[in-house]
Order: C-alpha cells, then sequence, then structure tokens
C-alpha cells in the first residue's frame, strides 16, 4: 500500500545530493526508451510520476521519490543516448558505480530491457556494476505486450539462462504497462526489497 503513495521529492545532478543515507531504496535503471518511466509510474500507481526525469537537462539526473517510512524509489539517468558526448557519458559511468558503491541504504536494482533487444552492452555493463556489491537485481523485459505469448515467454527463458550462474541474485520477468503483465509481481519485489 505505502507503494502507491510516492512524490517527487528531488532531482540532483549527483550521488552526493541524495537525502542522507538511511532507510531502505529501490533503484530504477534502463537504456533510454526501455520503458522504465513506464515501468515506474505503473508500479507505483501514479500517472506521470517519473516524467520529471525527461525534463530536458535533467535526463542524467538522479530523481529522488519519497514514500512512507524512509523508502525511496530512484530513478537512474536511461543509459544508451547515441547523442551522449563522451564526457558526459563517463560522467555517468562515475555517478553509477559511485551511487551503488557507497549508497547504504540501497536494496535493489530494477533493470528495465525492451523485451525485443534485451542484454544489450549498457545492461550488462549495469549488471556488472550491480555485481561488484552483490545488490540484488530484478530484470524486467519491458512492452511484453509487443511479442506473442510463446515468443516472449521463449525470451523469458533465454535470458533467465544466460544469467543462470546468478540467477539467486538476478531474477527476470516479463511486463508491460499497457497489458498489463507482471506489474503485481514487480509491485511485490520492490515492496519485499524495503520491507
Ligand atoms: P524510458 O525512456 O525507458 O523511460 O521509456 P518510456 O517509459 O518513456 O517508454 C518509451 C516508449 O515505449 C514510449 O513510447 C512508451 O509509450 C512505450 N512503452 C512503454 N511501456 C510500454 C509497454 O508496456 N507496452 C508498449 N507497447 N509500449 C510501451
Amino acid at each position: 500500500r505505502w507503494l502507491r503513495q510516492a512524490s517527487f521529492l528531488k532531482s540532483v545532478p549527483e550521488p552526493k545530493g541524495l537525502p542522507a543515507d538511511f532507510g531502505a531504496e529501490v533503484a530504477f535503471a534502463g537504456r533510454s526508451n526501455a520503458g522504465k518511466s513506464s515501468a515506474l509510474n505503473t508500479i507505483s500507481g501514479i500517472n506521470q510520476l517519473a516524467r520529471v526525469s525527461k525534463t530536458p537537462g535533467r535526463t542524467q539526473h538522479l530523481v529522488v521519490f519519497q514514500l512512507p517510512g524512509e523508502r525511496r524509489l530512484i530513478d537512474l539517468p536511461g543509459y544508451g543516448y547515441a547523442k551522449v558526448p563522451p564526457a558526459l557519458r563517463e560522467a555517468w559511468g562515475r555517478a553509477i558505480t559511485e551511487y551503488f558503491e557507497t549508497r547504504n541504504s540501497l536494496r535493489a536494482l530494477i533493470i528495465a530491457m525492451d523485451i525485443r533487444h534485451p542484454l544489450t552492452d549498457f545492461d550488462l555493463m549495469m549488471l556488472d556494476f550491480a555485481g561488484l556489491r552483490g545488490l540484488p537485481v530484478r530484470i524486467l523485459l519491458t512492452k511484453a505486450d509487443k511479442l506473442g505469448r510463446g515468443a516472449g515467454g521463449n525470451t523469458l527463458q533465454a535470458v533467465r539462462k544466460a544469467l543462470s550462474d546468478q540467477a539467486e541474485r538476478i531474477s527476470v520477468q516479463l511486463f508491460s504497462a499497457t497489458a498489463p503483465t507482471g506489474v503485481d509481481e514487480a509491485r511485490a519485489y520492490v515492496a519485499e526489497a524495503m520491507a
């Protein structure tokens, strides 16, 4: 229930601008256009929640949404923008690794991957960053409505298989904001991670 009470707190260019490191938080990551904002909106049940992350000039920010009981959702900057200049991309890598390395209250990472192109180089890099501290990860194979049930199920199995050596830490599910599919499952994961 508390998951439905998310509200925008602040948007910060660097991890050091985040609120005090106590309580519990779950971060959302994904290639730009993977469906991360739609997933955040759907999971929190609040339309337009993640809209602020798309404000020009803030696409490289970490956006903090507050939940009751010192819990937070963190919308990490989308990655994989072809347009992003190398210096900014480097800054992105530094910000993410610093955040993962130093943030005690971080409990889990949600990675949105378009079910039609999962496990891109950027996704694998993100998984490596998370692996450095043994952070639990839930992969959402988004836009599952774009594939038939058979094809969706096959992709799910293929992604699970590719990560099977880390199956205790990295879990994978189908997700669609429009169908909707897998919303309760994703909510349960997020809530459990911050219980
Ligand atoms: P973000 O850049 O990762 O935050 O992605 P968005 O959530 O903004 O979604 C990118 C595009 O994919 C938008 O045009 C969305 O309408 C579309 N999209 C997002 N989720 C779904 C979904 O579950 N199904 C379908 N068919 N389209 C989706």
